[in-house]
């Protein structure tokens, strides 16, 4: 597959490129191997991002929802037309194994591009009757939106931005993140493809700079942002100094707590995918797994045996189900953390390094008897790295599972509905599961509390922040004065 894009950024409609900027390159993490050679943007390239942003605005809000929720349904179809050869893209830019590119990339990108295209007809204000006046309120675009992307899901963010930006009748211009460039190029190219007007959506590339240069532009309404909790601090200061919205999809380290009376193997199953999908690179992974003491040695027994069955290997291997990490970065933050937990007294269960493979590939790691104080049991790692807490009671668990500054996600597993619904009321988390873990479906709001984020992506929620209401008061009666 040709992995070159024509161009490093996509402006105005089309592929556009500077090679003044700073040499940006992409790397297929199995192998090493440069996969695309691009640049970052330029002050120049920017300022053409912003402008035809700009120029598109007005265009692009004073169509009908219809006409703009058609163009995104037709992108969602080219989308799913094309998954396998997009999802091969993803695959070489993150390192993730196709076996989950082909159903969680490309595929829940068509999903939202499809959900919000469904329902853009459907936004409006609504009539509020006063007595003999009345008001109405009418809901109107933000203007021009930047959503700058995190590495591990290149092509869901992009979508998950520019979906809900669009279908208000935003414009955006979106910067991936500078690991992973590929994907919102191939979403730009779809959405012209599917009809949409030049310099609706624009992509460019670049490093810290050039999405601080785009968040302190004044042309821009709004940022959504999905990164680390240190940028998202950044970011959020500057987008205050200009009174703009945000959206903020940050980092976490979630908590799954797993009762006595569980299924065994669901536990089991939710710890594996809330820990080791995507080689534990992602950001609502439920990293602390409480465990209640009664069902500990048999859970610890079934998660080692099934995590050593795990196929590592070639992530273009259909069969392949854990990659490498995404970066040498990536790779050396989780080996720095496993050195932490092993030295900080936790008991290895199982992995515990660099894998047999070499390169970026790490074994899926396990630590058992963690405690609250540990390092790895306090901050994010994004890797591969599981921390087993054992804990005695419901309140205690809570209590534990809590005291973090942390607020993205939880879970619980029980067979006690009236726990379960108990339990996920306390949890201070935007994104809760019971009996399950990780799925998130565009019906269904996503984003954190605390210092994990700000808004919501995905579902009717999204609106509510891609778009503002005008209020109008109507006076239908003589106006009267007090002089
Ligand atoms: P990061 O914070 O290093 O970078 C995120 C993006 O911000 C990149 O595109 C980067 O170039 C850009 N950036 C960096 N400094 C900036 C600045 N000063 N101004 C504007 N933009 C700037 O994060 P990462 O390493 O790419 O991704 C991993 C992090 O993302 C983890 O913490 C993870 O939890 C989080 N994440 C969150 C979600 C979510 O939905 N909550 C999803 C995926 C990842």
């Amino acid at each position: 597959m040709d992995t070159q894009p024509t161009a490093s950024h996509y402006i105005g409609g089309r592929p556009t490129e500077d090679t003044a900027g700073a040499p940006l390159v992409s790397f297929y993490p199995a192998t090493g191997a440069e996969i695309a050679r691009l640049h970052a943007a330029t002050p120049a390239v920017v300022e053409q991002a912003l402008s035809a942003a700009e120029t598109a605005r007005a265009g692009w809000a004073a169509m009908t929802g219809s006409e703009r929720g058609r163009i995104l349904r037709r992108a969602a179809e080219i989308m799913r037309d094309r998954n396998r050869d997009l999802s091969i893209l993803e695959t070489m830019d993150t390192g993730k194994p196709l076996q989950e590119t082909l159903v969680a990339d490309a595929a829940s990108g068509a999903d939202c591009l499809e959900y919000f295209g469904a329902i853009a007809a459907g936004l409006t204000g609504e009539h509020i009757p006063l007595g003999a006046d009345f008001a109405y309120t009418i809901r109107e675009p933000l203007g021009l939106c930047v959503g700058i992307g995190a590495w591990n899901y290149p092509t869901q963010i992009a979508c998950w931005k520019a979906a809900p930006a669009l279908a208000c009748g935003n414009t955006m211009v979106f910067k991936p993140s500078e690991v992973t460039p590929l994907g919102a190029l191939k979403l730009a190219e779809i959405l012209t493809e599917a009809g949409l007007p030049a310099g609706v959506f624009n992509v460019v590339q670049g490093f810290g700079e050039v999405g601080a240069a785009l968040v302190a532009d004044p042309r821009v309404a709004k940022v959504s942002l999905t990164g680390s909790v240190p940028t998202g601090r950044k970011v959020y200061a500057a987008a205050a100094a200009g009174m703009k919205n945000v959206t903020m999809e940050l980092g976490g380290k979630s908590p799954l707590i797993v009762f006595d009376d569980a299924n065994l193997e669901d536990a089991v199953s939710a710890a594996i995918n809330g820990n080791f999908y995507s080689s534990g690179q992602v950001c609502s992974n439920g990293t602390r797994v409480f465990v209640q003491k009664g069902i500990l040695p048999s859970f610890l027994d079934r998660l080692k045996a099934r995590t050593e069955a795990a196929t590592i290997g070639d992530p273009l291997d259909e069969a392949t189900n854990f990659g490498p990490m995404v970066s040498e970065a990536q790779r050396d933050i989780a080996l720095a953390y496993i050195a932490k937990g092993v030295e900080e007294g936790a008991r290895l269960v199982t992995g515990g390094g660099a894998h047999a493979l070499g390169g970026l590939f790490l074994e899926p790691t396990v630590f058992a008897e963690v405690t609250d104080e540990m390092t790895i049991a306090r901050e994010e790692i994004f890797g591969p790295v599981m921390s087993v807490l054992a804990f005695e009671t419901e309140e205690e668990a809570l209590a534990r599972a809590n005291a973090t500054e942390f607020g993205l996600a939880a879970g619980v597993f029980t067979r006690d509905l009236a726990r379960a619904h108990r339990v996920v009321a306390a949890f201070e988390a935007g994104t809760c599961w019971i009996n399950t873990y990780n799925l998130t479906p565009i019906e269904m709001p996503f984003g954190g509390v605390k210092a994990s984020g700000v808004g919501r992506e995905n579902a009717h929620a999204a609106i509510d922040h891609y778009s503002q209401l005008k209020s109008v008061y109507v006076g239908m009666t003589p106006v009267e004065a007090p002089f």
